[in-house]
């Protein structure tokens, strides 16, 4: 009996770890398919600066419209795509995608809104990352301080001469780089004396409880203060209450994005919200 069951056991197991993986290759083929017949399109949502009330920035977030699926969340095929190698083709998409919105916004009289554009780390480890970048702002035709980066800390933890040299080139062509989830990675803060960074933008676990903890609010007022010391700019994102703006503002938060002041909108309702 304890053979059969055994037996039993082993069989369960087996079809699960094949359906996990018929599972990621169905994915992997379903995003390959989804790149060609251009499935995916950017969202937008607005960034305030707090001092002088205006609208100075957008992050561009992907979404996928899949034929069945209908929207399909980026925490759902990112790390899929991560795991496959198609997030660079998918990142090369998103950015040239994110220069001609630069344009047509510009064609359309709006020309002082930064792009955010997040930037995965195997992305970013690559050797052309940096000439690719470039290539794609010089074919666009979008000025480099109209472009915000955003990575992670774990693309600043090792290989740090090729990272500060991949930095460099960046900013050479005034393209902004921001931590993206400040204050959640394996991270030494040492890189923020060594690498060329222009913006800190805070996790939003440390902002979405910020009036009920105490800790939080502390997390917080901390990483501003690194901000201003460092000479770097200072975003909060997911900031979904009047009382934590308020508490932002009190403590001289530069920049805030939210569901608060906006969620993520499709490019035709971004336009009405600008207008
Ligand atoms: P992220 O870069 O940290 O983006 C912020 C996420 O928080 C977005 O989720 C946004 O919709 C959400 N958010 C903004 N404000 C609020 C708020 O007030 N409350 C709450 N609860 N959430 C808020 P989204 O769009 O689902 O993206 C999730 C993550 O997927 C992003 O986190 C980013 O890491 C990744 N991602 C999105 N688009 C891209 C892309 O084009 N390329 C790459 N490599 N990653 C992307
Ligand atoms: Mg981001
Ligand atoms: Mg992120
Ligand atoms: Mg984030």
């Amino acid at each position: 009996k304890a053979k059969d069951e055994g037996r039993n056991s082993c069989r369960i197991y087996t079809p699960k770890m094949n359906e996990e993986l018929i599972r990621k290759i169905e994915i992997e083929s379903d995003i390959r398919k989804a790149l060609e017949r251009e499935e995916f399109v950017l969202f937008f949502q607005p960034q305030l600066n707090l001092e002088s009330n205006q609208m100075i920035g957008v992050e561009a977030l992907i979404r996928w419209i899949h034929p069945t699926k209908g929207l399909v969340s980026p925490a759902e095929f990112i790390p899929v795509a991560e795991e496959t190698g198609l997030i660079i083709p998918i990142g090369d998409w998103v950015l040239r995608k994110a220069c001609d919105y630069l344009n047509e916004w510009k064609a359309a009289g709006i020309d002082n809104i930064k792009m955010s554009v997040n930037i995965a780390t195997s992305h970013f480890k690559r050797r052309d990352f940096s000439e690719n970048v470039l290539k794609i702002l010089y074919n666009a035709n979008v000025d480099g301080n109209k472009i915000e980066l955003e990575i992670n800390e774990s693309s600043l933890m090792e290989n740090t001469k090729d990272t500060a040299l991949t930095l460099k080139k960046l900013r050479d062509h005034n393209i902004g780089i921001s931590i993206d989830d400040f204050g959640t990675g394996y991270s030494s803060l040492g890189y923020l004396k060594s690498f060329p960074i222009t913006t800190l933008k805070i996790d939003q676990s440390f902002v979405r409880d910020i009036m009920n903890n105490g800790e939080d609010r502390a997390i917080v007022t901390t990483i501003i203060n690194l901000a201003k010391n460092l000479k770097l700019e200072v975003v909060a994102e997911g900031v979904e209450t009047e009382e934590a703006l308020t508490f932002l503002k009190s403590e001289h938060c530069d920049v805030m994005q939210g569901y608060y002041y906006s969620k993520p909108l499709p490019a035709d309702q971004f336009m009405k919200f600008i207008n």
